[in-house]
Order: C-alpha cells, then structure tokens, then sequence
C-alpha cells in the first residue's frame, strides 16, 4: 500500500534519506526507531506531502503520490488519485495543530465538511461518537487553551478520526506531555490499532508502546535503514550494534 523506491531526500547539502526502500502493507503497524536526526519525522512529512522527494517515488495503493522523478524519468501522478489518496492519510503531530479559534467540536468537523462534504449534522454526529471514544464528551465546546496537553493530543487523534484515514501518521505524539498524560495517550491507540484496521506509521521513543502496538520495527540511522522486523527481533535481539547501542540508550 505504501511502497518508498528509491527515496532521496536532500535538504540542500544535507542527504537526510539515502535511496531509501520498503513497504508497508494495509492494516500493518509500524514503528520507526532511530537517533535523533536520522530521517524519521521527513519519512512522515514526505508521505503527508508536507514535503517533496528529491529523487524516487512514493507509491501508494498503486500510484506514486505526487509527480515525481526517478533518475532522469519523470513519474507523473493521476490527480484525481492524489486527491484522492491524500485525503486517506492523516497525520498526528508532537504539537496537536488544532485550531486554537475552534471550539473542539468545531476542531473535529471542520475537514469532514469542507474536504469530504459531509453535512453539519453528520460531521457532529460522528465528532461526538469520537469525543466518546477519547474520553472528552464534556468538552465538546471548550477551546483548546481550556484542556491539558493529553486532553489536546486526544482530540486531535479524534480529529484525524474524523476523516476515516486509511493510513495514520504519529509522529512522537507523547513528546510534548508531562510523564503522567503520556499513558492515556498511548492506552488510546492502543485501543484504536486493537479495534480498526487502519495501517500506521509511528514515529516514538516510547519503546514499550512500540513493542505492544507494532507489527513491525524498523530502526533508521542516517537514512538507512539498519534492522527491520518484528519487534521481538528488533528489540529483544538485535542483530545489529547499532542498533544494540540506541536501545541500550534509550531503554
Ligand atoms: P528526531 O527524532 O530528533 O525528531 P528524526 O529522525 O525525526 O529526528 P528528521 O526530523 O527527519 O529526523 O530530520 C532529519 C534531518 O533533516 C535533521 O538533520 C534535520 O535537521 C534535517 N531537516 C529536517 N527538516 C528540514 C528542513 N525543513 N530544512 C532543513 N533541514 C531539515
């Protein structure tokens, strides 16, 4: 479904992903470890296309993801497909990005109506169903400002949600919280990797989380990727020292 040939990404002079090639299969669960720097967050920005590739394609369900060039051929992308796709992926960020003029209610309809022309009544129906789910049915009209940091992060986990991704994109989405908002984020999506079949992409330092929630570990250091497999491997025996050295450093 999600399938890197070939990915360069270059900002100026720095080559932060070096021809860099995998796949992710529908429904799977993948976490993406490695030291700070290594290219985790771009491989995230460059599926969201909050970022263009410098040379390969990114292919997902069949079509590259956006015009695209391979060595000297140009890969070019049926729109309607794109639109199409991009729609399908949602992104979590460390910093929520709600909009903080929106009440929260407001937060979660505004993409069902404007980018899938959902009616108001069903966005809302959908929004409180998902409120329910993140444990924040009394917040429906509160502002951002009003709630915790693990109470923003979940309602921008329910925002993304809303639009019925197909893929999910978490991108160290418990580094901005005090330690003791972190567990309810994760319980949250561990409840939510448990009951959708939605393919995820995760970008975290929290490695008992990644072990529990993952189908699939792949540590990256400077661009390449060094050890891929499930975390039983990865991360109970490794076979690579360096990656052997990141767990020892973070664990
Ligand atoms: P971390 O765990 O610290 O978030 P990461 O593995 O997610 O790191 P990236 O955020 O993908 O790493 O960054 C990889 C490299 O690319 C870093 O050296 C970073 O400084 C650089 N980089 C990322 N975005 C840009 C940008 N827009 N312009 C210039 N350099 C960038």
């Amino acid at each position: 479904m999600v399938h890197f040939e070939n990915v360069v990404k270059r900002f100026g002079d720095l080559e932060v992903l070096q021809g860099l090639n995998f796949q992710v299969q529908p429904g799977e669960r993948v976490t993406l470890i490695g030291p700070s720097g290594s290219g985790k967050t771009t491989i995230l920005r460059l599926i969201m296309t909050l970022e263009q590739v410098t040379d390969g394609v990114i292919w997902v369900e069949g079509e590259p993801l956006s015009h695209m060039r391979k060595g000297e051929r140009l890969v070019a992308a049926n729109e309607a497909h794109q639109r199409q796709v991009r729609k399908k992926i949602g992104m979590v960020f460390q910093q929520f990005n709600l909009f903080p003029n929106m009440r929260v209610l407001r937060n979660i309809t505004e993409a069902p109506v404007h980018v899938l022309g959902q009616s108001k009544e069903q966005a809302h129906t959908r929004a409180k169903e998902l409120l329910e789910l993140v444990g924040l049915s009394d917040k429906a009209d509160a502002y951002p400002s009003q709630l915790s940091g693990g109470q923003q992060q979940r309602v921008a986990i329910a925002r993304s949600l809303a639009m019925s991704p197909d893929i999910l994109l978490l991108d160290e989405v418990t580094s901005a919280l005090d330690p003791e908002l972190v567990a309810d984020v994760l319980d949250l999506l561990k409840d939510i990797a448990q009951s959708t079949d939605i393919t995820m992409l995760i970008v975290t330092h929290e490695m008992g989380f990644a072990r529990d929630v993952s189908d699939r570990v792949m540590m990256f250091d400077r661009g390449v990727i060094v050890e891929d497999g499930p975390p039983s491997q990865v991360m109970g025996d490794p076979e690579h020292e360096r990656t052997r050295s990141f767990l020892k450093a973070v664990l």
